[in-house]
């Protein structure tokens, strides 16, 4: 039981790419409670070292490729020969399985955004990635980074919900949320009050109460920055 107290606990991986065995840290989530959420579900915890984003990456130690549990196991022999190439060739066995600093949880994120890149992963998985990489750099104070990797979300969320290659994580009106904060979020008012105004006209938008009543005050939101930053504009939302 005593083991059970451990904020840490080791889960067994199998790469999607090599088929090696490996251990990654995990926190237990009793030690990894969020004290707040920001609106667009960014998780503060109260120390670092638990922080469960550092540990949401998983990196191969034998061939580098670094994955989250979103991957889908299908690797196509050209992907396979990009990951060859890209990464395992070049890779030099080194082991991410101890206690992570923000560095290297940054280094994980990179290291699975470019393998995911490589394998050809759904615009989805690649938007959670430049997402919660964004978080990261958020928590640490570094806007312009965070501001970049919002950017990148964005591109692949709008891809996603272009594709529909979102539909078995979240709901349209999720990614059609998440779409309108992060671009309320890098500056772009009427790109943010245009999905906003998408959920509202959504025929399953009471299925969600919680992301209907966001999308209220974010959009109002939204709406007086973009009044603020064009008092010249009289367009009507
Ligand atoms: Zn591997």
């Amino acid at each position: 039981m005593i083991t059970d107290l451990q904020p840490f606990y080791e889960k067994k991986i199998t790469c999607l790419y090599c088929g090696e065995s490996f251990t990654t840290k995990k926190v237990r989530s009793h030690s990894s409670v969020s004290y707040k959420t920001d609106s667009d579900f960014c998780p503060y915890y109260k120390e670092n070292l638990y922080n469960s984003l550092y540990y949401h990456v998983s990196v191969c130690p034998s061939c580098g490729f670094a994955f989250n549990s979103e991957f889908s196991k299908d690797f196509t022999t050209q992907a396979k020969n990009a990951v060859q190439k890209g990464i395992a060739k070049k890779w030099q066995s080194r082991d991410f399985d101890s206690v992570r600093d923000v560095k290297t949880a940054i280094e994980t994120y990179k290291l699975a955004i470019y393998s995911a890149s490589l394998k050809g992963e759904s615009h989805f998985v690649l938007a959670g990635l430049c997402l919660r990489l964004g978080w990261i750099y958020r928590q640490e104070n570094q806007p312009d980074d965070e501001q970049r990797f919002l950017k990148l979300a964005i591109k692949e969320y709008d891809a996603s919900y272009l594709h529909s290659d979102f539909v078995n994580s979240w709901s349209a009106i999720k990614i059609l949320y998440m779409l309108g904060e992060l671009n309320r979020r890098v500056g772009e008012f009427k790109q943010a009050i245009s999905y906003f105004s998408k959920i509202v006209n959504d025929p399953d938008r009471n299925k969600d109460k919680l992301i209907l009543n966001r999308t209220r005050e974010q959009w109002a939101l939204a709406t007086e920055q973009y009044r603020d930053s064009h008092p010249d504009d009289n367009t009507k939302f």
